[in-house]
């Protein structure tokens, strides 16, 4: 996500901030000291209104975090890597490498998260029901913990993926049904229908009751159905490659180069007439590495004649290679996750192709066609 700042590491995992997170800390601080609290609690100094506001604020933001850090610990307890916990308006999100490789692990990952903010409600409430004759800042900050991490960890069950609900009933339609696709299908077409919903939901509590509810009901619903849509075009194209291998989107006219040209005549004699992006260096039929027009950019225009292609090029040793015959999806996961435009196909220890992100795209909008068309040929039948 960009607009964000990186506020520490904690258990590896680097946290971060958007600066969306900014307005709610405010707004939440400032509508407790202007409105709720003073409702809530009468006679305190107005300083004591703000610092209750503010510290309120603070310990919210420490619960969402807390509820994240759930989810992310216990994708590390199953041995999943979490680069970072990032907190935005809505709340937050883990960046935890690759997919639930089972059911239950969905599950679990899934579900510690509402749970985490259940038992954070029960302990301010235990707290709260402890200090309630009192008229303090602590009764209120207990009580107002209480409520709002019941509210998180409800809102957070609601079965509308992405939400933590819809990836527990995906986990549910995936152990029964067996089939991981189609479960994420299902729990995403529910979490649209409840999206909508709640839209709708919004657009009337608008009209009728309080025009913040509903604003904020739309607002949300937007959000979910717009993720559930996402997720579901995902799932789609994943589906129409799978099955598809490397082969079929690569290229076997791979422009290549030799070592030993310097970066001025790589310029000169071939980027300036063949346009390409990326050459793959070879000397004989043997990888060397691979050099893109990025690593040439890097080389001072008046050094190009005196620098070589070995000098600037990715070495063969750092270069990610694939075989023609891996799955188009592996290839497509390693050119997203790492933010490569290609990579180099190898065959019996020789590179044979290239795999580009156009490739694969090609492929896709080849096959979304003949999807189109099975698909009218299948109504006509
Ligand atoms: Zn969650």
């Amino acid at each position: 996500m960009s607009g964000t700042i990186n506020i520490g590491r904690l258990f590896g995992i680097s946290v971060k901030i958007h600066f969306s997170w900014v307005f709610i800390f405010a707004l939440v601080a400032g509508t407790l000291a202007v409105s709720y609290l003073p409702n809530a609690y009468s006679g305190w100094p107005t300083p004591q209104y703000w610092i209750t506001g503010i510290l309120a604020s603070a310990l919210l933001f420490a619960c969402v975090l807390a509820h994240e850090l759930s989810h992310s610990l216990e994708a590390m307890r199953r041995g999943r890597k979490v680069t970072s916990i990032t907190l935005f308006f809505l709340g937050g999100v883990s960046q935890i490498e690759e997919e639930s490789r089972s059911a239950g692990e969905e599950f679990w990952v899934s579900v510690v998260g509402p749970l985490a903010s259940l038992a954070l409600s029960g302990i301010f409430l235990l707290l709260f029901l402890n200090f309630r004759d009192g008229n303090s800042s602590i009764t209120a900050l207990t009580q107002y913990l209480a409520i709002v991490n019941l509210a998180i960890g409800i809102f957070n069950l609601t079965p509308a993926f992405p939400l933590d609900g819809g990836r527990v009933l995906k986990a549910v339609v995936w152990k029964f049904s067996g089939n991981e696709g189609r479960a994420a299908t299902i729990s995403s077409r529910v979490g649209s229908v409840i999206g909508f919903g709640m839209i709708a939901l919004g657009i009337f509590t608008l009209f009728s009751a309080s025009r913040y509810t509903g604003i904020w009901l739309i607002v949300i619903g937007w959000f979910i159905q717009s993720a559930a849509a996402s997720v579901r075009n995902q799932q789609d194209s994943t589906i129409r490659l799978s099955g598809r291998v490397v082969r079929d989107a690569m290229r076997e006219d791979m422009p290549t180069i030799e070592p030993g040209t310097s970066i001025h005549a790589l310029v000169e004699r071939h980027i300036a007439t063949d346009f390409e992006r990326a050459y793959v260096v070879v000397l004989g039929d043997t990888l060397q590495g691979l050099i893109t027009v990025t690593d040439v950019k890097r080389v001072p225009l008046e050094a190009r004649p005196f620098t070589w292609v070995s000098q600037v090029m990715t070495p063969a040793s750092k270069v990610v290679t694939l075989t023609p015959d891996a799955p188009l999806e592996d290839g497509l996961g390693i050119l997203a996750r790492r933010g490569f435009r290609q990579l180099v196909i190898m065959e019996d220890d020789k590179p044979i192709g290239l795999m580009t992100r156009a490739g694969v795209v090609r492929v896709m909008e080849v096959s979304n066609i003949l999807h189109r068309e099975s698909r009218s040929s299948d109504t006509k039948a």
